[in-house]
């Protein structure tokens, strides 16, 4: 069953025009994106920085205000609901963000930060909140000695639990898990991506996983969506894009991930240049300047999504 559906969604901020920047315009963060997500799935959104993922994900949650498009959430539009609307589907929809430390309040205790949300949408309070909180404590791997503590005597991989705890703790339906493992060190990153996965499975939760680690969203998803400044380019089962991708972009992405067959190899595509600047990005197809398979066409059309079959992919070669 379908959780979220995004329709031609567009966020855009203005160009800041200051003493000394006389430059006017916009940066199309997201330019344009439909996709969905269905109950108990997870889709990876993939992407070097820069692309749009994280905006992407502020703006399907409300957090920013998209500037066009709908956003539909268990199948009722929510881009243009009031605060007052939006509040109990607040609850239902919940983030994880990158930089746990920066994400918590560092004057309150752990027991605050994780009992918060639960005053707020009146779901428990006093002794009930406490216990609860004890309980997703447990949950996310912490001990019930945490309660009294403060964000600065964890670890970082512990103040990412108190950052899962404090989003659980509402029973959401959709968690927005925005790059949740990259300010770890290597070896915690594993224990987080599964304590995530057994959430997932326990409470039923559906994800939208932003990542620029593609070994990790391949581990994680159902489904990747691979996004280069501000739009999707290719949209896939997971397995399939993995197997067999079709965007050029997708192809040097991946192709920078190893193979664990030996006897498997892939030649890693260098590309050229870095990311464009998203203020004003190359005509036609945004990857143009950087695609080994140009063709003299491509600076001048921008590809939509063509589906063929397994994939949805924009990129002319499809066409
Ligand atoms: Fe490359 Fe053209 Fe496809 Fe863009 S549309 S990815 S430039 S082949």
């Amino acid at each position: 069953m379908e959780l979220l559906r995004t329709h031609n969604l567009r966020k855009y901020f203005p160009l800041g025009q200051g003493l000394f920047t006389r430059r006017k315009g916009v940066v199309k963060a997201v330019d344009g994106v439909s996709l969905d997500i269905s109950s108990g799935e997870t889709l990876g959104l993939v992407g070097e920085s820069g692309c749009g993922k994280s905006t992407l994900g502020r703006t399907v949650l409300r957090l920013l205000e998209p500037e066009q498009g709908e956003i539909y959430f268990d199948g009722r539009e929510i881009s243009h609901l009031g605060r007052a609307e939006l509040r109990p589907l607040r609850r239902q929809m919940q983030i994880i963000f990158q930089d746990p430390y920066a994400s918590l309040n560092p004057r309150m205790t752990v027991k605050d930060i994780v009992g918060e949300p639960l005053l707020i949408h009146g779901m428990a309070s006093g002794k009930e909140r406490t216990a609860r909180v004890k309980e997703l404590l447990l949950e996310v791997g912490l001990r019930e000695d945490a309660l009294g503590k403060y964000p600065h005597e964890f670890s970082g991989g512990q103040r990412q639990r108190v950052g899962i705890a404090r989003a659980l703790a509402v029973l959401p339906k959709l968690i927005v898990a925005d790059e949740p493992v990259s300010a770890l060190d290597v070896s915690i990153q594993a224990q987080i991506v599964n304590l995530l996965m057994d959430l997932k499975e326990r409470y039923q939760l559906s994800y939208l996983f932003i990542s620029h680690d593609l070994r990790i969203v391949k581990h994680v998803s159902d489904r990747v969506a691979v996004m280069y400044l501000g739009r999707v380019v290719e949209l896939a089962a997971s397995q399939e894009i993995y197997r067999n991708p079709l965007h050029p972009y997708t192809e040097a992405l991946l192709s920078a991930v190893p193979v664990p067959d030996p006897r498997r190899k892939r030649e890693r595509i260098i590309l050229k240049g870095d990311v464009p600047n998203p203020a004003d990005p190359p005509s036609g197809c945004h990857f143009h300047p950087r695609c080994p398979y140009r063709m003299p066409h491509c600076p001048d059309y921008y590809p939509p999504l063509f589906d063929v079959g397994k994939h949805l992919v924009a990129c002319w070669l499809h066409y």
